[in-house]
């Protein structure tokens, strides 16, 4: 017992850059998480399909796609078995402040974070990094494990069976500790860190994840705060972490090979054109003189 004990003590991350190294509690195993997240987040899609919610094409979800293409291609530095999860993405038309990525690689994003906050590609790759650190880190499966190990959560055995509506009721109990509950202030300082890192890593510009929070922060006044404040508690000092880390992640951001911008800023960006100065005016040239044969 106390050897299995001593076994369920590890890191499930690679220290990186950012050097993430704290020793987790993990006594359900990953297989048992994934297996119930997936539950959840299939019973997610189905009813945002049902509500006519669920999008699946067009430039917003593209661009999400080509953020998460981007991002899921660094995570072998963190962990090298999360590049053969099965990673989704879905993104649901609703106006909720919110973003998830369950272990096993299901990534959920709300219309609404990137509307309502007016996300830029950079701000988008830092809330998707910090949910996939989570992911990585298996913070949600720490969780049920203490819950497991304190006799609260009390079904886990009950995920092995192939009955699916006692799935659904274990897979609810996991998902309050995967989404639901706030995520300890460690825990965010962690997600923070190999989020900042998977996004340098991916061409994004880190520095963007202090313009995100202040856009967070700006909306939590509001009569709906946004729900992912209260899930992601914010450190207090999280901006000035945030900026401590930054040194150690831009050099990876600065080597890094960056995204094509948008159709739309490309074309923002190309130089003027200096006016064209009048020419000297010559004689036409006759075209067949010149011409070589062939
Ligand atoms: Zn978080």
């Amino acid at each position: 017992m106390l050897a299995s004990l001593l076994l369920a003590c590890a890191s499930t991350t690679k220290p990186g850059v950012v050097g993430v190294t704290r020793q987790q509690f993990l006594m359900v195993p990953a297989a048992t998480v994934e297996k119930m997240a997936l539950v959840s987040y299939a019973q997610q899609n189905q009813k945002a399909k049902e509500e006519g919610k669920l999008i699946t094409a067009g430039a917003e979800y593209e661009r999400l796609d080509r953020i998460a293409t981007r991002l899921r291609k660094q995570v072998g530095i963190f962990r090298e078995d999360t590049r053969d999860w099965k990673w989704q993405l879905t993104l649901i038309d609703a106006p909720v402040i919110n973003a998830t990525c369950a272990p096993g690689g299901k990534i959920t994003f709300y219309t609404g974070i990137i509307r309502k906050l007016a996300l830029t590609d950079d701000e988008i790759a830092m809330v998707m990094g910090h949910e996939i650190a989570h992911a990585l880190r298996e913070h949600g499966r720490e969780r049920i494990s203490q819950a497991y190990a304190q006799n609260i959560l009390t079904g886990v055995a009950l995920a092995a069976t192939n009955n699916s509506q006692q799935q659904i009721a274990v897979a609810n109990q996991f998902a309050h500790y995967l989404y639901t509950l706030p995520n300890s202030r460690q825990n965010e300082s962690e997600a923070d860190a190999v989020g900042l890192e998977l996004a340098a890593r991916a061409g994004y510009n880190p520095a963007a994840a202090i313009s995100l929070w202040k856009k967070m922060a700006a909306e939590s006044g509001d009569k709906n705060p946004p729900q992912f404040l209260s899930t992601h508690p914010a450190p207090e000092t999280r901006v000035e972490e945030i900026n401590a880390m930054l040194p150690k992640v831009m050099p990876l951001y600065q080597a890094a090979a960056k995204p094509e911008p948008p159709v739309e800023e490309k074309n923002a960006q190309q130089p003027v054109q200096p006016q064209a100065q009048p020419q000297p005016v010559r004689p036409a040239q006759p075209v067949t003189a010149k011409r070589k044969k062939a």
